[in-house]
């Protein structure tokens, strides 16, 4: 569970952090309905952060990354992203949903499109891109996830690893400056993690502010900058994955590392 499932070289040499805010979240809380699902929520993330968020099942991981990009409303505090108050004002929210780009679990690509025009369709009615040039946009990060070959199939045609590439390079198209990953390799086979995990490494190289919840603890050692844990809707604990993993602070971070390492 803690290897990483690469053999790539990564350099750690090229992922610097600048002192530019990409996200402040300040004493943010949110319910559904009666339950109260994220608590006194305070974090700032830094351009050009790796951020891994680990924690059990339940714990608010995935609601607190979709309310990043107003997947989700929050019902208290504040939250700005790269300099943008993320409020009702529909602007704003697009704004935001331009600069953030998401990748999920289940790939969530339209089946009746083709690859291409998964790739193109946001570019072309959201962005108003005339269609040759999201063509050859999408093309460019097709082979940057390494599978330009594969434009004119269909989603069911590929693998789940495949599949997921292109959910990332969808993302890409968008050019965000901050990109959230929600499991991205849950639902792979283990051959197709790697493939996946080489596509975030190579972003991360890149100097793409990241924000990864994954049971890959691998990667959280060796490609994040931070480690966050979270549990029953808090955030209990962070720090850089050399002090998480070997020197935990908490009794429940200390029982979760024990259940998964
Ligand atoms: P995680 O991603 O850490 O597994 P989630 O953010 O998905 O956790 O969920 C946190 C808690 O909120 C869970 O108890 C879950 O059942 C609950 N929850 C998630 N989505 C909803 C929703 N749309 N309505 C009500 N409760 C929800
Ligand atoms: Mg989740």
């Amino acid at each position: 569970m803690s290897e990483l499932k690469t053999d790539r070289e990564i350099d750690r040499s090229k992922m610097t952090v600048s002192d530019e805010v990409a996200i402040e979240i300040n004493g943010m809380n949110k319910w559904y309905g009666a339950f109260h699902v994220l608590r006194d929520i305070n974090l700032t993330v830094n351009q050009g952060e790796r951020i891994v968020i680990a924690g059990p099942s339940g714990s608010g991981k995935s609601t607190l990354i979709r309310c990043l990009n107003a997947l989700e409303e929050h019902q208290q505090g504040k939250i700005v992203v790269d300099g943008t108050v993320l409020s009702n004002d529909l602007k704003n929210i697009d704004k935001i949903r331009r600069e953030v780009g998401m990748v999920f679990q289940h790939f969530n690509l339209f089946p009746h499109l083709s690859i291409l025009e998964n790739l193109t369709l946001a570019p072309i009615w959201v962005r108003k891109t005339p269609k040759k040039e999201a063509e050859e946009v999408a093309m460019h990060y097709l082979e940057k996830v390494k599978i330009p070959e594969q434009a004119d199939k269909y989603p069911g045609q590929l693998s789940g690893g495949q599949q997921q590439r292109v959910a990332i390079a969808r993302s890409l198209c968008m050019k965000p400056r901050i990109m959230l990953f929600d499991e991205p390799t849950s639902a792979l086979d283990p051959e197709m993690i790697k493939e996946v995990l080489d596509t975030m490494i190579e972003l991360a190289e890149e100097g793409m502010t990241m924000l990864c919840v994954t049971h890959e603890m691998g990667f959280a050692r060796q490609v994040a900058n931070r480690v966050i844990f979270m549990d029953a809707g808090q955030i209990v604990e962070q720090n850089e994955p050399e002090e998480f993993f070997n020197n935990p602070q908490s009794e429940r971070t200390k029982l979760f590392l024990s259940q998964i390492l």
